[in-house]
């Protein structure tokens, strides 16, 4: 006998809605997310070659799609596709802009280092003289702010 067994929870949809909410409330976040259990439908994709059917899937639009039909795997599904999404973009996402934005400054630097070997390269192949400042030959003019 024992008194804390709850009675079986429903199988549906709307149970699986109930754990989403709780994870939302639980994480405070994730609280664009909606959800859709499509039970034996499939979506493949091609990773590296290989189909995979996906057992879920966060669509553009934050809907988290389970297709198990399992019940248990479709919780788990969720919970799986609920801390990805979360993931990425509390981490990933911000950690994948700014390395966007350090290569980017890093490019900067190693154009205009390029820019000036080459110039100096051109005065010395040319036998330019060597002009007081050197400007850029190359495309870029410094523009004066006002
Ligand atoms: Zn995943």
């Amino acid at each position: 006998m024992s008194e804390d067994k709850e009675a079986p929870e429903p199988e549906t949809e709307a149970t699986l809605l109930k754990m989403l909410n709780e994870l939302k409330n639980l994480t405070k976040s994730g609280w664009e997310l909606s959800l859709s259990w499509r039970p034996g439908a499939r979506r493949i994709e091609r990773i590296g070659g290989v189909n995979y059917a996906l057992n879920g899937e966060v669509t553009p639009n934050n809907v988290i799609i389970i297709y198990v039909k399992d019940f248990k795997e479709a919780k788990a599904v969720l919970m799986h596709e609920f801390l990805e999404h979360i993931i990425k973009r509390e981490f990933s996402e911000p950690y994948i802009l700014l390395s966007q934005m350090v290569s980017q400054a890093y490019e900067d630097i190693i154009y205009f280092r390029q820019e000036n070997i080459i110039d100096a390269l051109t005065i010395l192949l040319s036998k330019l003289p060597r002009k007081k400042k050197l400007e850029r030959l190359h495309i870029i003019e410094e523009v004066e702010e006002k």
